[in-house]
Protein backbone atom coordinates (compact mmCIF):
# COMPACT_ATOMS: atom_id res chain seq x y z
CA UNK A 1 0.00 0.00 0.00
CA UNK A 2 1.11 3.17 -0.82
CA UNK A 3 -0.55 6.66 0.24
CA UNK A 4 -0.85 10.41 -0.36
CA UNK A 5 1.62 12.61 1.49
CA UNK A 6 -0.71 16.14 2.49
CA UNK A 7 0.13 18.79 4.34
CA UNK A 8 -2.00 21.76 5.38
CA UNK A 9 0.00 24.55 4.31
CA UNK A 10 0.15 23.05 0.54
CA UNK A 11 -4.14 23.23 0.23
CA UNK A 12 -3.96 27.00 -0.42
CA UNK A 13 -5.69 26.54 -3.89
CA UNK A 14 -8.02 23.61 -3.72
CA UNK A 15 -8.38 21.41 -6.59
CA UNK A 16 -11.08 18.50 -7.09
CA UNK A 17 -11.10 15.74 -4.33
CA UNK A 18 -13.39 13.02 -5.85
CA UNK A 19 -13.56 9.58 -4.16
CA UNK A 20 -15.80 6.05 -4.50
CA UNK A 21 -15.74 2.33 -4.19
CA UNK A 22 -14.65 0.05 -7.13
CA UNK A 23 -13.32 -3.84 -7.20
CA UNK A 24 -14.23 -4.24 -3.46
CA UNK A 25 -11.96 -1.15 -2.47
CA UNK A 26 -11.98 2.53 -2.75
CA UNK A 27 -10.81 5.28 -5.26
CA UNK A 28 -9.28 8.95 -4.37
CA UNK A 29 -8.68 11.13 -7.37
CA UNK A 30 -7.19 14.83 -6.95
CA UNK A 31 -6.69 17.25 -9.76
CA UNK A 32 -5.86 20.60 -10.69
CA UNK A 33 -7.38 21.94 -13.73
CA UNK A 34 -5.54 24.48 -16.16
CA UNK A 35 -9.55 25.71 -16.39
CA UNK A 36 -12.75 25.36 -14.73
CA UNK A 37 -14.25 21.92 -14.62
CA UNK A 38 -17.51 20.34 -13.85
CA UNK A 39 -16.07 17.75 -11.44
CA UNK A 40 -19.80 15.93 -11.60
CA UNK A 41 -18.93 15.45 -15.50
CA UNK A 42 -15.87 13.73 -14.85
CA UNK A 43 -16.64 11.67 -11.63
CA UNK A 44 -19.64 10.10 -13.98
CA UNK A 45 -17.09 9.18 -16.35
CA UNK A 46 -14.75 8.31 -13.96
CA UNK A 47 -17.95 5.74 -12.78
CA UNK A 48 -18.83 4.44 -15.98
CA UNK A 49 -15.34 3.49 -17.41
CA UNK A 50 -14.81 1.63 -13.83
CA UNK A 51 -18.36 -0.38 -14.49
CA UNK A 52 -17.31 -1.24 -18.14
CA UNK A 53 -13.84 -2.11 -16.35
CA UNK A 54 -15.83 -4.56 -14.29
CA UNK A 55 -18.35 -5.75 -16.65
CA UNK A 56 -15.29 -6.95 -18.71
CA UNK A 57 -12.98 -8.25 -15.97
CA UNK A 58 -14.32 -8.89 -12.66
CA UNK A 59 -15.03 -12.20 -11.46
CA UNK A 60 -17.77 -11.28 -8.58
CA UNK A 61 -20.03 -10.47 -11.70
CA UNK A 62 -21.60 -13.19 -12.95
CA UNK A 63 -21.75 -12.47 -16.62
CA UNK A 64 -19.12 -10.32 -17.05
CA UNK A 65 -16.71 -11.23 -19.85
CA UNK A 66 -14.01 -12.92 -17.34
CA UNK A 67 -16.60 -14.60 -15.87
CA UNK A 68 -18.27 -16.21 -18.99
CA UNK A 69 -15.11 -17.12 -20.25
CA UNK A 70 -14.09 -19.35 -17.06
CA UNK A 71 -17.09 -20.77 -17.23
CA UNK A 72 -17.15 -21.98 -21.07
CA UNK A 73 -16.64 -25.71 -21.01
CA UNK A 74 -15.18 -25.04 -24.68
CA UNK A 75 -12.04 -24.48 -26.40
CA UNK A 76 -13.19 -22.14 -29.15
CA UNK A 77 -12.17 -18.52 -29.25
CA UNK A 78 -14.58 -15.94 -27.47
CA UNK A 79 -14.33 -12.24 -28.70
CA UNK A 80 -13.50 -10.00 -26.09
CA UNK A 81 -13.39 -6.15 -25.73
CA UNK A 82 -10.35 -4.45 -26.22
CA UNK A 83 -9.70 -3.89 -22.76
CA UNK A 84 -9.75 -7.05 -21.57
CA UNK A 85 -7.53 -8.20 -24.13
CA UNK A 86 -4.89 -5.31 -23.59
CA UNK A 87 -5.02 -6.74 -19.74
CA UNK A 88 -4.65 -10.05 -20.99
CA UNK A 89 -1.83 -9.47 -23.35
CA UNK A 90 0.01 -7.39 -20.98
CA UNK A 91 -0.30 -10.42 -18.15
CA UNK A 92 0.94 -12.71 -20.90
CA UNK A 93 4.13 -10.59 -21.61
CA UNK A 94 4.77 -9.87 -18.00
CA UNK A 95 4.87 -13.44 -17.07
CA UNK A 96 6.90 -14.21 -20.06
CA UNK A 97 9.58 -11.76 -18.69
CA UNK A 98 9.17 -13.08 -14.68
CA UNK A 99 9.76 -16.29 -16.04
CA UNK A 100 6.26 -17.42 -14.80
CA UNK A 101 5.96 -16.15 -11.60
CA UNK A 102 2.94 -13.66 -12.98
CA UNK A 103 0.52 -16.37 -14.04
CA UNK A 104 -3.22 -15.25 -14.33
CA UNK A 105 -4.19 -18.96 -14.87
CA UNK A 106 -3.30 -19.50 -11.10
CA UNK A 107 -6.91 -19.89 -9.99
CA UNK A 108 -7.20 -23.16 -9.36
CA UNK A 109 -4.18 -23.35 -7.42
CA UNK A 110 -5.55 -20.75 -5.14
CA UNK A 111 -8.55 -22.80 -5.02
CA UNK A 112 -6.89 -25.78 -4.19
CA UNK A 113 -5.31 -24.27 -1.27
CA UNK A 114 -9.24 -22.94 -0.36
CA UNK A 115 -8.16 -19.55 0.62
CA UNK A 116 -11.09 -17.95 1.81
CA UNK A 117 -12.20 -14.31 1.87
CA UNK A 118 -10.58 -13.85 4.63
CA UNK A 119 -6.81 -15.07 2.77
CA UNK A 120 -7.23 -17.99 4.90
CA UNK A 121 -6.36 -21.34 3.41
CA UNK A 122 -8.61 -23.88 5.18
CA UNK A 123 -6.62 -27.14 3.40
CA UNK A 124 -3.63 -28.44 2.42
CA UNK A 125 -3.82 -30.00 -1.31
CA UNK A 126 -1.87 -33.25 -1.72
CA UNK A 127 0.80 -33.42 -4.05
CA UNK A 128 -1.08 -35.66 -6.51
CA UNK A 129 -4.08 -32.95 -6.45
CA UNK A 130 -0.98 -29.96 -6.96
CA UNK A 131 0.37 -32.57 -10.23
CA UNK A 132 -3.28 -33.03 -11.63
CA UNK A 133 -3.83 -29.37 -11.59
CA UNK A 134 -0.69 -28.96 -14.46
CA UNK A 135 -3.42 -29.67 -17.33
CA UNK A 136 -5.06 -26.11 -17.05
CA UNK A 137 -3.02 -24.09 -15.00
CA UNK A 138 -0.28 -21.89 -16.56
CA UNK A 139 -0.02 -19.05 -19.10
CA UNK A 140 0.65 -21.25 -22.03
CA UNK A 141 -3.01 -22.53 -21.70
CA UNK A 142 -4.50 -19.35 -22.67
CA UNK A 143 -4.41 -18.08 -26.45
CA UNK A 144 -4.87 -14.72 -27.08
CA UNK A 145 -5.12 -13.63 -31.08
CA UNK A 146 -6.11 -9.92 -31.15
CA UNK A 147 -9.77 -10.14 -29.40
CA UNK A 148 -10.12 -13.71 -29.45
CA UNK A 149 -9.25 -15.74 -26.24
CA UNK A 150 -9.33 -19.36 -25.84
CA UNK A 151 -7.91 -22.37 -23.56
CA UNK A 152 -6.45 -25.61 -24.49
CA UNK A 153 -8.64 -27.18 -21.91
CA UNK A 154 -12.03 -26.11 -21.04
CA UNK A 155 -10.54 -26.34 -16.92
CA UNK A 156 -8.97 -22.79 -17.71
CA UNK A 157 -9.83 -19.93 -16.28
CA UNK A 158 -8.24 -16.54 -15.51
CA UNK A 159 -7.81 -14.04 -12.51
CA UNK A 160 -7.09 -10.79 -12.80
CA UNK A 161 -6.69 -9.59 -9.35
CA UNK A 162 -2.78 -8.99 -9.55
CA UNK A 163 -3.26 -6.48 -12.49
CA UNK A 164 -6.68 -5.44 -12.69
CA UNK A 165 -6.61 -2.28 -10.02
CA UNK A 166 -3.57 -1.20 -11.86
CA UNK A 167 -5.42 -1.57 -14.64
CA UNK A 168 -8.11 0.71 -13.24
CA UNK A 169 -5.71 3.64 -12.47
CA UNK A 170 -4.66 3.83 -15.78
CA UNK A 171 -8.36 3.78 -17.25
CA UNK A 172 -9.18 6.78 -14.77
CA UNK A 173 -5.73 8.48 -15.92
CA UNK A 174 -7.30 8.31 -19.41
CA UNK A 175 -10.44 9.45 -18.16
CA UNK A 176 -9.07 12.84 -16.47
CA UNK A 177 -6.64 13.22 -19.95
CA UNK A 178 -9.96 12.83 -22.02
CA UNK A 179 -10.98 16.16 -20.05
CA UNK A 180 -7.35 17.81 -20.74
CA UNK A 181 -6.75 17.72 -16.87
CA UNK A 182 -2.53 17.37 -16.37
CA UNK A 183 -2.01 17.85 -12.76
CA UNK A 184 -3.44 14.94 -11.35
CA UNK A 185 -3.16 11.94 -8.80
CA UNK A 186 -4.96 8.91 -9.18
CA UNK A 187 -5.53 5.93 -6.53
CA UNK A 188 -7.10 2.57 -6.41
CA UNK A 189 -6.34 0.73 -2.92
CA UNK A 190 -3.28 1.84 -3.12
CA UNK A 191 -2.08 1.79 -6.16
CA UNK A 192 -1.53 4.98 -7.91
CA UNK A 193 -0.48 6.85 -10.67
CA UNK A 194 0.55 11.01 -10.59
CA UNK A 195 1.27 13.39 -13.60
CA UNK A 196 2.12 17.60 -13.06
CA UNK A 197 2.10 19.18 -10.63
CA UNK A 198 0.23 20.72 -7.52
CA UNK A 199 0.05 24.62 -7.53
CA UNK A 200 2.96 26.61 -7.43
CA UNK A 201 4.96 23.74 -8.99
CA UNK A 202 4.90 21.70 -6.01
CA UNK A 203 5.61 18.02 -6.54
CA UNK A 204 3.13 15.61 -5.49
CA UNK A 205 4.69 13.02 -2.62
CA UNK A 206 3.39 10.22 -1.72
CA UNK A 207 4.84 7.24 0.83
CA UNK A 208 5.70 4.15 1.02
CA UNK A 209 4.00 2.70 3.70
CA UNK A 210 5.96 0.74 6.83
CA UNK A 211 5.36 -2.95 6.59
CA UNK A 212 3.47 -3.59 9.41
CA UNK A 213 0.33 -4.95 9.83
CA UNK A 214 -1.13 -2.92 13.27
CA UNK A 215 -0.25 1.02 12.41
CA UNK A 216 0.33 3.45 9.56
CA UNK A 217 3.60 4.69 9.22
CA UNK A 218 5.83 6.30 6.40
CA UNK A 219 8.98 3.89 5.40
CA UNK A 220 9.86 6.23 2.43
CA UNK A 221 8.79 9.31 0.83
CA UNK A 222 8.82 9.38 -3.07
CA UNK A 223 8.36 11.73 -5.91
CA UNK A 224 7.26 9.35 -8.87
CA UNK A 225 7.08 12.12 -11.38
CA UNK A 226 4.76 11.49 -14.14
CA UNK A 227 4.71 7.97 -13.29
CA UNK A 228 2.95 5.08 -11.38
CA UNK A 229 3.48 3.34 -8.46
CA UNK A 230 2.12 0.14 -7.30
CA UNK A 231 3.15 -2.26 -3.97
CA UNK A 232 2.46 -6.03 -3.31
CA UNK A 233 3.01 -7.37 0.27
CA UNK A 234 1.15 -9.60 2.63
CA UNK A 235 2.51 -7.86 5.79
CA UNK A 236 -1.77 -6.89 6.61
CA UNK A 237 -3.23 -9.48 4.92
CA UNK A 238 -1.87 -13.20 6.04
CA UNK A 239 -2.50 -16.16 8.35
CA UNK A 240 -0.24 -17.50 10.13
CA UNK A 241 -0.36 -21.52 12.02
CA UNK A 242 2.37 -23.14 13.20
CA UNK A 243 4.51 -20.03 13.02
CA UNK A 244 4.01 -20.48 9.09
CA UNK A 245 2.55 -17.58 7.33
CA UNK A 246 0.56 -18.75 4.43
CA UNK A 247 -0.26 -15.52 1.61
CA UNK A 248 -2.76 -15.69 -0.94
CA UNK A 249 0.07 -15.21 -3.37
CA UNK A 250 0.94 -18.76 -5.58
CA UNK A 251 4.24 -19.51 -6.99
CA UNK A 252 3.32 -20.59 -9.64
CA UNK A 253 6.40 -22.85 -10.16
CA UNK A 254 6.61 -24.48 -6.48
CA UNK A 255 2.31 -24.71 -6.67
CA UNK A 256 2.27 -23.53 -3.18
CA UNK A 257 2.07 -19.83 -1.32
CA UNK A 258 5.11 -17.86 -1.38
CA UNK A 259 7.34 -18.02 1.73
CA UNK A 260 9.96 -15.84 1.82
CA UNK A 261 11.69 -12.56 3.86
CA UNK A 262 9.87 -10.37 1.64
CA UNK A 263 7.96 -7.81 3.32
CA UNK A 264 6.97 -5.63 0.86
CA UNK A 265 8.17 -4.78 -2.91
CA UNK A 266 7.31 -1.19 -4.70
CA UNK A 267 7.50 -0.55 -8.15
CA UNK A 268 7.50 2.66 -10.39
CA UNK A 269 6.92 2.14 -14.11
CA UNK A 270 5.41 4.45 -16.63
CA UNK A 271 1.61 2.96 -16.34
CA UNK A 272 -0.05 0.99 -13.15
CA UNK A 273 -0.57 -1.71 -15.08
CA UNK A 274 2.62 -2.44 -15.29
CA UNK A 275 3.83 -1.27 -11.87
CA UNK A 276 1.06 -3.94 -10.81
CA UNK A 277 1.79 -6.36 -12.30
CA UNK A 278 5.77 -6.48 -11.62
CA UNK A 279 4.77 -5.89 -8.03
CA UNK A 280 3.12 -9.31 -7.61
CA UNK A 281 5.42 -11.02 -10.27
CA UNK A 282 8.36 -9.39 -7.76
CA UNK A 283 7.10 -10.61 -4.16
CA UNK A 284 6.61 -14.30 -5.77
CA UNK A 285 9.68 -14.47 -6.70
CA UNK A 286 10.82 -13.21 -2.91
CA UNK A 287 13.59 -10.65 -2.22
CA UNK A 288 17.09 -12.50 -3.90
CA UNK A 289 15.56 -13.58 -7.74
CA UNK A 290 13.35 -10.71 -7.74
CA UNK A 291 15.86 -7.92 -6.86
CA UNK A 292 18.01 -9.35 -9.54
CA UNK A 293 15.66 -9.51 -12.45
CA UNK A 294 14.17 -6.13 -11.53
CA UNK A 295 18.57 -5.14 -11.71
CA UNK A 296 18.96 -6.91 -15.09
CA UNK A 297 15.54 -5.88 -16.23
CA UNK A 298 16.26 -1.80 -14.90
CA UNK A 299 13.24 -1.66 -13.51
CA UNK A 300 12.73 1.01 -10.42
CA UNK A 301 11.86 -1.30 -7.73
CA UNK A 302 11.41 -1.10 -3.72
CA UNK A 303 12.04 -3.59 -1.65
CA UNK A 304 11.57 -4.30 2.48
CA UNK A 305 12.87 -7.34 3.67
CA UNK A 306 12.48 -8.80 7.10
CA UNK A 307 15.38 -9.67 9.29
CA UNK A 308 16.23 -10.64 12.55
CA UNK A 309 16.68 -7.07 13.47
CA UNK A 310 13.67 -6.17 12.01
CA UNK A 311 13.56 -4.43 8.03
CA UNK A 312 16.16 -4.15 5.94
CA UNK A 313 15.58 -2.17 2.72
CA UNK A 314 17.24 -2.76 -0.45
CA UNK A 315 16.33 -0.35 -3.87
CA UNK A 316 17.29 -0.90 -7.70
CA UNK A 317 19.34 2.03 -9.32
CA UNK A 318 16.52 2.52 -11.19
CA UNK A 319 14.65 3.69 -8.10
CA UNK A 320 16.88 5.90 -6.90
CA UNK A 321 15.82 9.24 -8.64
CA UNK A 322 12.51 9.25 -6.71
CA UNK A 323 13.84 8.80 -3.03
CA UNK A 324 12.69 11.95 -1.07
CA UNK A 325 14.47 12.55 2.44
CA UNK A 326 11.57 13.89 4.80
P1 LIG B 1 -1.06 -8.17 -3.18
O1 LIG B 1 -1.82 -6.97 -2.66
O2 LIG B 1 -0.39 -8.99 -2.10
O3 LIG B 1 -0.19 -7.88 -4.34
P2 LIG B 1 -3.18 -8.85 -4.91
O4 LIG B 1 -4.51 -8.77 -4.28
O5 LIG B 1 -2.71 -7.77 -5.82
O6 LIG B 1 -2.15 -9.13 -3.74
O7 LIG B 1 -3.04 -10.20 -5.73
C1 LIG B 1 -3.23 -11.43 -5.08
C2 LIG B 1 -4.29 -12.23 -5.82
O8 LIG B 1 -3.77 -12.55 -7.12
C3 LIG B 1 -4.60 -13.55 -5.15
O9 LIG B 1 -5.70 -13.45 -4.29
C4 LIG B 1 -4.90 -14.46 -6.34
O10 LIG B 1 -6.24 -14.29 -6.73
C5 LIG B 1 -4.03 -13.90 -7.45
N1 LIG B 1 -2.71 -14.57 -7.53
C6 LIG B 1 -2.08 -15.33 -6.61
N2 LIG B 1 -0.89 -15.75 -7.06
C7 LIG B 1 -0.72 -15.21 -8.31
C8 LIG B 1 0.30 -15.29 -9.30
N3 LIG B 1 1.42 -15.96 -9.11
N4 LIG B 1 0.08 -14.62 -10.47
C9 LIG B 1 -1.05 -13.93 -10.69
N5 LIG B 1 -2.06 -13.83 -9.80
C10 LIG B 1 -1.90 -14.46 -8.61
Amino acid sequence: LAFFVSCSEQNKEQGAHLQGRTMGTTYNVRYYPQQPIDSKLVQDKIDLSLLQLNQQMSTYIPDSQISQFNKMQSTEPMQIDDGFAYVVDQAIELAKLSQGALDITVGPLVNLWGFGPDKKPTQLPSDQQLGQIDDYVGINKLLLDGNQLSKTDPRVTIDLSAIAKGYGVDVVAEVLESFEIDNYLVEIGGEMRLKGHKPQKQSWLVAIEKPQSLERSVQQVLNVGNNALATSGDYRNYFEQDGIRYSHTIDPITAKPIRHKLASVSVVAENCTLADGWATALNVLGPEKGYKLASELGLAVYLVIKSDEGFEVKYTKAFEPYLVQF
